[in-house]
């Protein structure tokens, strides 16, 4: 999947927490951080590649791209697993508390948002050509379906023109149906 499919299936699966989770209050602050986290908590699997989007996002990110990547593997191995949730997710709540010692941000929540975009990044993979290597060291990709001549070809038309739309779709949706929370959610920022 292409960059700006996984922002919006990170952002898709964040709508689908906050709508079937009981959220502690949060300030002003932390949603609009925690938001951020989720983003590039679904960006974050395919730093393994040199072009990522989260590369470009970052000053120099394209040369510190090219130099890590011999470092992370090639793509789709150790980012792509369970043991890259585990990596990740313990790396991200070191670098979040060392960043919570001096700015005023609930990193639990960030971390969980930072979280949910990652898993998002795999569960999306899953239903493309190459499918994921969960099981990492174990060089088996599972797919959805099995079948890899069914599956979503990256940046190809189906990922472009039903994918992408289809998930706008869904937040839409989400957004309407379940307002009532999301008015909440806004009115606890200013509390
Ligand atoms: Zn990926």
């Amino acid at each position: 999947m292409t960059g700006r499919t996984h922002d919006l299936a990170a952002l898709t699966a964040l709508n689908l927490v906050i709508i079937t989770t009981p959220l502690p209050d949060f300030s002003f602050s932390t949603a609009i951080f925690s938001i951020g986290a989720c983003t590039i908590g679904g960006l974050a699997p395919d730093l393994d590649q040199p072009t990522s989007s989260l590369w470009h996002k970052i000053p120099a990110g394209s040369l510190i791209g090219k130099i890590a990547h011999p470092f992370l593997g090639h793509h789709r191995t150790l980012s792509h697993s369970i043991l890259g949730i585990i990596f990740f997710g313990l790396l991200s709540r070191y670098l979040l508390n060392l960043l919570g010692q001096t700015i005023l941000v609930d990193m639990s929540l960030a971390w969980w948002a930072f979280m949910i975009g990652f898993v998002s990044h795999l569960i999306m993979d899953t239903f493309t050509t190459e499918g994921v290597p969960w099981f990492f060291p174990i060089p088996f990709h599972l797919g959805i379906p099995p079948l890899a001549a069914l599956r979503i070809k990256t940046g190809g038309w189906i990922e472009r023109l039903l994918v992408f739309p289809g998930l706008l779709a869904v937040n839409f949706y989400l957004i309407y149906s379940f307002y009532p929370i999301y008015l909440q959610l806004v009115k606890n920022l200013w509390k």
